[in-house]
């Protein structure tokens, strides 16, 4: 049987530090991220969704209205998402000029969209997350609750992820969310990442 495996780290656990430090991140990818592959696996086996990839189970047991698979197989795509999303403090931090337009032409400034970006991960009230995506040929800020994912909605394409429900900041920041998302989005994005996701 095909099961769904937990991507690796794209860098050490200490990379992120001290924005995100290491035993935030051995919780939260060792302990949460990996959580919710075992939990997904269970649930999967001997059922239709056994065997496909992880995408189709998404997309399929959220038009289906499977709802613990769904939120198990978003989880797991919204995290592998999340951890390419950053990158260590001066690494990856410049997008593609083809990028860079794509954002002016949105926002009207690389420092706007940052400030959308970060605004939306603020403002989201509970669990969630914070995307950058292409949307109709122009960029736009969203955010979604609990395990919802732009994966799979037509005419969406995720470039960039925060996750702001509480265990992925709370052991470094405590309740300042905020002062988590500015460091993130000031230092820690990984613009090459999302450039290459725009294509
Ligand atoms: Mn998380």
């Amino acid at each position: 049987m095909k099961e769904i495996t937990l991507a690796p780290l794209p860098y050490a656990e200490d990379a992120l530090a001290p924005t995100v430090t290491a035993k935030t991140i051995s919780f939260h990818y060792g302990k949460h991220h990996a959580g919710y592959v075992k939990t997904l696996n269970g649930l999967v086996a001997g059922t239709k969704y056994e065997g496909m990839s992880l995408e189709d189970i998404v997309v399929f047991s959220r038009t289906a209205g499977d709802t613990a698979i769904f939120n198990n197989a978003a989880q797991i795509w919204n995290h592998d998402f999340y951890w390419r999303s950053l990158a260590p403090d001066g690494k990856d931090c410049e997008p593609s000029p083809e990028l860079l337009a794509a954002v002016d032409a949105s926002f009207g400034s690389f420092d706007a969209c940052k400030a959308a970006l970060a605004d939306a991960a603020v403002k989201r009230f509970g669990s969630g997350w914070a995307w950058l995506v292409a949307k109709e040929g122009k960029l736009v800020v969203e955010s979604t609750p609990n395990a919802d994912t732009p994966l799979g909605r037509p005419g969406v394409k995720p470039l960039l992820v925060i996750d702001v429900w509480e265990h992925a900041y709370y052991l470094d920041w405590q309740n300042a969310r905020a002062a988590y998302v500015k460091a993130v989005v000031d230092g820690h994005l990984n613009w090459v990442f999302a450039s290459g996701n725009i294509k």
